[in-house]
């Protein structure tokens, strides 16, 4: 019986779901793996080892029951597999697409020695996309709703994990955002070739079901004050995000044909969602040269995107080398069979031309000591200096916490560099997680952490949602 053999791994490599080719993807904004088929998710959920101590679990940082619903998928058994995915992930079919699992759940598999991880995240993703495919949904029976409500701020990963740990536990969220459809950067910063716009929508129709209320196209500060749902509301998660743009300091960053990575990101999903206000907001490089400068996601993102829209070639610069890259390699990987050229160990000092963009002046560097968190520095090499011509420039070199108006009104404290202050640990008794300096509030996200990962926003969510549970005494 093939399933009951312990050895599976050793017959059975590790085998990643199929991938559409690369000069048929990059024409098209669509998911570039193909799913599973139940045969494939079995096969592979039951190379796991199940390790006495599964160290995938704890680097996953929601720490799913990573080898238990592997054990059920092996079985067949997905819908008790979905009911337990969903004990510790609100958004478990979103992680699978778009957590850099080589440096998580997979990064740690033991069989990463030699035998290839258990593909972890695309298991994760099959259940979610199988289980609501069989009509399978959260089980509410037993949550009895008390008279508690709670605003959310914010419909991102971090909001929709507080969201959702509330109303499983009888607490009323309301979730208001600034945006028409819910998602945060899951709808507005990914593109469609991580995870297709239908996965959000299809979220937000289970989570309508579940009882959270949605309430868009509602800025707080602008459309409604805060003040007014602080009266209203029996307490406020914050889950904002980052969106200040990091910039290089170098001439040339306003010059025609720059562009902000979020804005041209943004700006191609509300064209292809049919959000568009104005189309002069689109930005096509159809048929340009362009130089996108980063070496994150957000980067790897703008050189895909460009390359969908007909860009006549995408070179990527970026000051460290490949090893030291903040990207997921996975999605280098991709970037590179589409058409991406990369280049390493150059650092860009000017952006060039006559009124509009005509090259970037880059300089060669060459890696230095590690800094305090292992990553090492880019020196650069003097007279390097050479001018990579092209017609658009895309500057995406990450973001820091928005500044926002209203938080000194509310005693809403944040650090040196701007992050609202909501520890995990609180450091006295009568604190509780996630609670900022307002004890109403409670923070989230990446406007807590800085830029990071959905996972993890998923989860500070989630302990907020513990920690006002807590406050409110429910
Ligand atoms: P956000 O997702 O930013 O959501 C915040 C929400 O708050 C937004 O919807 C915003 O409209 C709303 N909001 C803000 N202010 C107000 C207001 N005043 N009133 C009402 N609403 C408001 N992470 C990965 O794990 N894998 C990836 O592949 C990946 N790719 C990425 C690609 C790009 C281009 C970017 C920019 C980020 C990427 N990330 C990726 C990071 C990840 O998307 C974020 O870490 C995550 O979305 C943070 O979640 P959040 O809920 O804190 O904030
Ligand atoms: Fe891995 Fe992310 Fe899923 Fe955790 S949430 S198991 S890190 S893919």
């Amino acid at each position: 019986n093939r399933l009951s053999n312990d050895f599976q791994f050793i017959d059975v490599g590790r085998r990643d779901p199929q991938k559409k080719d690369a000069r048929s993807r990059a024409k098209e904004f669509a998911e570039i793996y193909e799913p599973y088929k139940p045969s494939e998710a079995a096969s592979q959920a039951h190379r796991c080892l199940h390790c006495g101590n599964p160290y995938c679990e704890w680097k996953c940082p929601v720490h799913n029951y990573i080898p238990n619903w592997l054990k059920l998928v092996s079985e067949g058994n997905i819908l008790e597999a979905a009911e337990m995915s969903h004990r510790t992930n609100s958004l478990p079919e979103v992680c699978g697409r778009v957590c850099p699992q080589d440096r998580l759940c997979e990064g740690d598999c033991t069989l990463n020695d030699g035998f290839g991880a258990v593909t972890i995240g695309s298991v994760e993703k099959y259940i979610t996309d199988t289980a609501f495919a069989m009509g399978w949904r959260p089980d509410m029976s037993n949550v009895t709703m008390t008279d508690k409500r709670v605003a959310v701020i914010g419909a991102g990963p971090a909001g929709l994990g507080c969201a959702d740990v509330l109303v499983r536990n009888g607490v009323k969220p309301v979730v208001f955002d600034r945006y028409p459809e819910i998602g945060g950067l899951l709808t507005f910063g990914i593109p469609e070739f991580k995870l297709e716009k239908h996965v959000m929508e299809r979220r937000r129709a289970v989570f309508e079901e579940m009882g959270i209320e949605f309430r868009l196209n509602t800025e707080i500060g602008r459309d409604i004050t805060f003040e007014q749902l602080n009266d209203e509301f029996d307490a406020v998660f914050l889950g904002m995000g980052t969106y200040k743009y990091m910039v290089g300091g170098f001439p040339g960053e306003e010059m025609d044909g720059v562009y902000k990575a979020l804005d041209f990101l943004i700006a191609n999903a509300n064209h292809h969602l049919g959000f568009e206000q104005d189309s002069v907001d689109y930005v096509s490089m159809a048929g340009k040269r362009v130089v996108v400068l980063g070496g994150g996601d957000t980067a790897m993102d703008c050189n895909r995107t460009s390359i969908r829209q007909g860009a006549t070639s995408v070179t990527c610069a970026y000051r460290r080398d490949e090893e030291n890259m903040p990207g997921s390699k996975r999605e280098v990987k991709n970037a590179r069979e589409e058409g991406v050229e990369f280049l390493f160990n150059r650092q860009p000092v000017a952006i060039v031309g006559e009124g509009k963009v005509e090259g970037v002046k880059l300089v060669r560097t060459r890696m230095g000591e590690p800094d305090d968190k292992g990553r090492r520095s880019a020196e650069v090499v003097p007279g390097s200096e050479e001018i990579l011509a092209c017609d658009a420039v895309v500057i995406a070199f990450g973001f820091q916490p928005s500044e926002i108006e209203w938080f000194d009104t509310h005693q809403i404290e944040v650090d040196e560099r701007g992050r609202v202050l909501a520890p995990e640990i609180p450091a006295q008794m009568e604190r509780f997680a996630y609670q900022t300096s307002n004890e109403n509030v409670f923070a989230g996200g990446d406007m807590v952490r800085g830029s990071d990962l959905v996972v993890t926003a998923v989860y500070e969510g989630r302990q907020a949602a513990e920690g006002i549970l807590d406050y409110l005494k429910v």
